[in-house]
């Protein structure tokens, strides 16, 4: 997929891809947004938060006031002895036009109003992109167009892109709660994060409705699920995982050392993606900028980093370094090397057996 519009600002295209290497040998596609268009995409998030609909109760990614610990705990408790999980394959790249336009019919706007809301504001109008000239209204700014007369979708460097996948999927999150309430055992929970849905029961009659009614609800929506990997966990020792949290062994000291560098990661990754950090002021990418000896600290405490030291999270640990290294080096400019020069732009994490 190659995306198409050329910003008239910067002149450069409106997003610029770069793959990041996954555990399991595939790569993830990322377009980031030049900085005008990631302006405008942010500034039309906050206009959203006045004006826009919600993400609804069984959202918690990527929405405000939420986290990955409140879905925990809704799913946490002894006598919860289902959880079954599935995630979404390339959930934003599948987010169209045409999700938005169907959300905002089941929120029950007319068609004046759903026709209002495409049209393009005076903030946009007068703004940083005042020359482009918005083919699809609003759309243009919030969905990447592609080659090929293949629909624009949710480019996933987009600071806009989880708000709309939230959107896109809000009425499936309505469709399967209802369905787990009407047919399912009456303690069975639905929940999801980004594209990692959770459903947690007493009884084993909800792994068959997350089969057979649930997955279909959001294949019917267009959105692919990796069905092999649909896990089913049995909860009778006490140890189970919902969006990396551990329900029921959620105070190991080990556990918080271990998410403490995980936030850590997370928090870098998302102010070298965002250009922003969580107090929503532009990060600085001079070399030797702040987030620059963020990244030299980072790098000098998982040095040497290897399987042995984090089993089970080793492979979420390196990826989401490696991701660090990727974004960052598009960040700075060329030459510029944190670790010094002469040596590899940051350190990789070893695998066993790996040698530098
Ligand atoms: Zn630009």
């Amino acid at each position: 997929m190659i995306t198409t519009q050329i910003c008239p600002t910067c002149k450069g295209p409106f997003y610029r891809t770069v793959y990041i290497p996954k555990a399991n040998g595939k790569r993830r596609r990322i377009e980031i947004p030049c900085p005008e268009l990631m302006a405008a995409q942010r500034n039309f998030l906050q206009h959203e938060k006045l004006t826009g609909i919600g993400a609804g109760p069984y959202a918690f990614g990527c929405v405000l006031g939420k986290s990955a610990v409140d879905m925990a705990r809704m799913h946490a408790g002894r006598n919860r002895r289902y959880v079954i999980r599935f995630d979404l394959k390339d959930a934003f790249h599948n987010v169209r036009p045409s999700h938005l336009l169907d959300v905002l019919r089941f929120e029950r706007f007319t068609t004046e109003e759903i026709e209002r809301r495409m049209e393009i504001p005076d903030w946009v109008a007068e703004g940083a992109l005042s020359k482009y000239r918005y083919p699809r209204g609003m759309f243009s700014l919030i969905f990447a167009e592609r080659e090929g007369g293949y629909p624009p979708y949710a480019a996933m460097g987009a600071p806009t892109s989880p708000y709309m996948l939230n959107l896109a999927l809000k009425e499936v999150d309505f469709k399967a709660a209802k369905a787990l309430r009407n047919f399912g055992p009456e303690d069975a929970r639905y929940s999801r994060y980004v594209d990692d849905i959770v459903v947690s029961s007493e009884g084993a009659q909800a792994i068959v409705l997350v089969k057979k009614v649930i997955i279909p609800l959001f294949e019917k929506h267009d959105f692919k699920i990796n069905r092999a990997k649909t896990k089913v966990m049995r909860n009778k020792s006490g140890r189970q995982s919902v969006v990396g949290v551990m329900v029921n062994d959620m105070t190991t000291l080990e556990y918080s050392k271990r998410n403490k560098l995980r936030g850590w990661m997370h928090r870098v990754y998302m102010m070298l993606l965002t250009g922003k950090n969580e107090k929503e002021e532009e990060v600085d990418f001079d070399p030797e900028g702040y987030i620059w000896h963020e990244m030299r600290k980072l790098n000098g405490f998982i040095d040497g980093w290897t399987q042995a030291a984090a089993p089970e999270h080793w492979k979420k640990i390196r990826e989401k370094w490696n991701a660090i290294c990727i974004v960052g080096k598009s960040r700075f400019p060329s030459g510029a090397n944190p670790s010094g020069s002469g040596r590899p732009w940051l350190n990789p994490i070893l695998v066993e057996g790996d040698s530098r």
